[in-house]
């Protein structure tokens, strides 16, 4: 494109009128008054350079003379390659460049959004017994995840015998006009080569991923707690065309125990002992974390007291380490007492001595 036409002068222009100009231009067209335009940057782009090469005596008179060196290869995207003022009176033209321009803005859509695809992160919510929990193991979770095409390989296309571009005619770019101005665009289908080797994946839709039902095996450390986040990597969804996949967040939620209750590690259990054993001391078991643990009452043990059992308690999810079982003692009176032991119980009133208020009040 001519310089002096890009710059809307004359080829007789003084510098003056350069100047005058490119100034006018730059008003309308620099990036800081149009911030993420790339049509409006490729448009001060071109006014610049026209404007640095005819302001310089010596550039202008080798333009003149030889025009442009060989023009480098545009880097895709719209390019601004002048304006045309074939058959339109050079007044009329000056006067409206500004609204022009408006509409070519307006058409394209104005600024195109980077790429970012889709959130690659992927959440889902498992929820396990309690004894499920002290096990541990791998439990599945079943998530609707966007991953790799197979059809394609995740690439969106597939290989063809290489043959012209439809879409630019393989030219490799396109051209049109608005109002006064020409602009060009790289293909996008063949990146400007004007040559095809692939065509788009039908089964993606060339995204190179599909969304699916899946199901996820999440390994579940022994002693987990409710609350818990795993991670499983790479588990999320794939990111579009070549993005990194994301990894899968499993929320763990674990069923109360109707006998346990759970405090860091260690392992709540109320012991229900009849007077008897109480007054007497027993021998028990009780249920715990895998096998049944065995607890010793020894005789006078009161209600409320408590026996810590080492170890056999929860594993703590990280260490594997257990935590402890400590079992409270009620004692429990027996609902309804038989003759006999309603004697024994006389008796007993009759021999005992201790005041159990003694000091209370
Ligand atoms: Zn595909
Ligand atoms: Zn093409």
């Amino acid at each position: 494109m001519d310089l002096y036409v890009i710059l809307g002068v004359d080829r007789s222009a003084s510098a003056t009128e350069l100047k005058r100009a490119y100034r006018r231009l730059a008003r309308k067209y620099h990036p800081n008054i149009n911030p993420g335009d790339r049509e409006t940057e490729a448009v001060f782009r071109r006014v610049t350079e026209a404007y640095e090469i005819l302001v310089d005596p010596e550039r202008r008179q080798d333009y003149d003379a030889h025009g442009l060196p060989a023009s480098r290869a545009p880097e895709g995207g719209i390019e601004f390659e002048g304006f045309d003022f074939s058959g339109a009176p050079r007044g009329d033209a000056a006067s409206s460049f500004g609204d022009l321009f408006a509409e070519v803005i307006a058409e394209s859509g104005g600024r195109r959004r980077p790429e970012d695809g889709p959130a690659v992160d992927l959440h889902a919510a498992l929820q396990i017994t309690f004894e499920q929990a002290m096990r541990g193991g791998v439990h599945e979770v079943t998530v609707t995840r966007v991953a790799a095409c197979d059809a394609c390989g995740g690439v969106g296309a597939r290989r063809v015998a290489e043959s012209r571009c439809a879409s630019c005619a393989g030219a490799g770019h396109s051209r049109w006009m608005r109002g006064h101005m020409v602009f060009s665009r790289r293909c996008a289908e063949c990146g400007g080569t004007g040559r095809r080797r692939h065509r788009p994946c039908g089964v993606c839709r060339a995204e190179g991923v599909l969304s699916r039902i899946e199901a996820i095996a999440v390994p579940v450390p022994a002693g987990v707690t409710g609350g818990t986040r795993l991670r499983v990597p790479g588990a999320g969804n794939a990111g579009s065309r070549g993005g990194p996949t994301g990894d899968l967040y499993v929320t763990v939620s674990v069923d109360p125990h109707p006998l346990f209750r759970r405090e860091g590690d260690d392992l709540h259990l109320v012991l229900p002992v009849a007077v008897h054993e109480a007054a007497l001391g027993a021998r028990m078991e009780v249920p715990a974390v895998g096998a049944p643990a065995r607890v010793r009452i020894p005789p006078g043990t009161q209600s409320g007291q408590r026996f810590r059992l080492r170890d056999r308690g929860a594993p703590s999810p990280r260490t594997g380490a257990p935590g402890d079982l400590i079992v409270e003692v009620r004692i429990v009176l027996p609902r309804v007492l038989d003759e006999r032991s309603k004697e024994l119980m006389r008796q007993l009133a009759e021999n005992s001595t201790e005041d159990v208020r003694a000091g209370l009040w």
